[in-house]
């Protein structure tokens, strides 16, 4: 239920930024609370549970191998590429009249296989996590064995006695519903009527339930969390306070690390990284940054990503709030053509951790977002959904404001692309189609 306005009066005299926020209109904020690497205050996790999230993947990289043929020729790895986009550093420079200190890459989670969003990393591995700790209480299988056993039809009768299900929008949802039913679990995807067909139609076929609801997509979430957790052997993925999701995410961190180094791109005091994410709860952006703030430290500089109508997490920390308020509180909407943003409450475990380690967040509007999709398509022939632009502006937001490391040279900019590659190609078209007509009238 929105605030009083009284209320609302109260948090504009602390929160100033408010107001822009409120009227929708594309802002920034840099964190306050950003504490230099020896001085932030303690985690929940630490770069340890990293390293062991880590092992879970190589342990399960010759089952995904052999279920999986799209994850073949990576060896059971999901991995994405880092793509230097240097045409569109070009034309942004050029369109928005504001040059770009140091590199922009692109990093390409639109092309992750299988599940086609950055979710592959947080769903695949919370549903890994799960299947191998009740495969190991059972004694089906210990650490040290060849996890290639995970295909064979006794373990997938075993986990048929199981149920997940998960509340989603769209992606974290395909996520989910394809490795839980790959494994043979019992699933259940419990989404807003109006989510997109083509994801229901993809989950069904891979053997998932799918319950619709109408009105807010909370009711689904409510709903789904009752249903699931009345089976005694019922197991909720909870996006919004998950800890196995969040560490799911970290370990791109390694991943892009190795990739910094393969390419020759160096990371330290002169040199920094900058890393630009779309956010949702925040789960996706949180789980990455702990992870590179690990590698990193004080040398990485993450900024989120939100929709003007859908500043949870924005909100959330602004306030000191966290998951407390909804962006629905403050009159705002959740109205937003981009899939996995849409949220209107943070999660309230990824955004403790954020708190302490985001350099800022800033928002934009869903046109540009279209604009910046049919850019990348006519100059660099990449393909990605509206939400997966949302980094690329990065680097001139946050050349506007005082951030004091965005002044040199030889920064290393990346865009953090989040979804795409399962698009059906007439929804891709019309994206295209709706960016360019947004770039002919719109005149940037
Ligand atoms: C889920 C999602 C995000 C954001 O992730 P959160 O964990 O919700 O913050 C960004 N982009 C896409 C395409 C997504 O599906």
């Amino acid at each position: 239920m929105a605030f009083t306005e009284k209320e609302i009066d109260n948090y504009k005299q602390s929160f100033p930024l408010l107001e822009e926020i409120m009227d929708l209109e594309p802002t920034v904020w840099l964190n306050p609370d950003l504490k230099e690497a020896q001085v932030t205050p303690e985690l929940p996790l630490t770069k340890e549970d990293m390293i062991e999230a880590e092992k879970l993947w190589i342990r399960f990289a010759p089952f995904l191998k052999k279920a999986l043929p799209k994850l073949n020729h990576t060896n059971g790895i999901i991995e994405s590429p880092l793509k230097n986009i240097s045409k569109m550093k070009e034309v942004l420079e050029a369109n928005y009249h504001s040059k770009i200190n140091g590199n922009l890459y692109l990093k390409c989670d639109n092309e992750l296989p299988v599940a086609g969003s950055i979710k592959a990393r947080g769903g695949f591995y919370e549903v890994l996590h799960y299947a191998e700790s009740l495969a190991i209480d059972a004694g089906l299988i210990n650490r040290e064995e060849n996890y290639e056993a995970f295909q064979i039809e006794s373990f997938k009768e075993f986990f048929q006695q199981y149920s997940i299900g998960v509340g989603s929008t769209g992606n974290l949802g395909l996520s989910i519903g394809i490795m839980s039913a790959k494994l043979g679990f019992n699933v259940s995807v419990y989404m807003s009527r109006d989510a997109k067909q083509w994801k229901k139609d993809l989950l069904r076929e891979k053997g998932a339930k799918v319950f619709e609801f109408d009105g807010d997509f909370s009711v689904a979430i409510d709903t789904g969390r009752k249903q699931t957790l009345a089976d005694p052997k019922g197991y909720f993925v909870d996006d919004e306070s998950s800890k196995h999701l969040f560490l799911g995410y970290s370990t791109a961190a390694f991943e892009l690390e190795e990739q910094l180094k393969k390419q020759d791109i160096k990371v330290d005091k002169d040199n920094p990284l900058f890393v630009y994410l779309p956010c949702g709860v925040g789960g996706s952006p949180g789980g990455i940054t702990f992870g590179l703030k690990q590698l990193f430290g004080d040398n990485v500089h993450c900024f989120f990503v939100e929709p003007t109508h859908s500043p949870s997490v924005l909100i959330g920390l602004l306030t000191g709030k966290m998951n407390k308020v909804s962006v629905q509180d403050f009159g705002i909407d959740n109205l937003t053509a981009a899939d996995g943003l849409a949220v209107g409450r943070p999660s309230s475990f990824a955004t403790s951790i954020s708190k302490h380690l985001i350099s800022g967040i800033y928002t934009m509007e869903d046109d540009e977002l279209y604009k910046l999709l049919a850019l990348l398509y006519d100059y660099e022939d990449i393909n990605v959904e509206p939400s997966a632009t949302a980094g690329i502006i990065g680097p001139q937001r946050i050349s506007k404001t005082n951030y004091t490391a965005q002044a040199l040279e030889n920064a290393t900019h990346i865009a953090w692309s989040t979804g795409g590659a399962l698009v059906p190609e007439v929804d891709m078209k019309q994206f295209y189609e709706k960016g360019k007509q947004i770039l002919e009238t719109k005149n940037i």
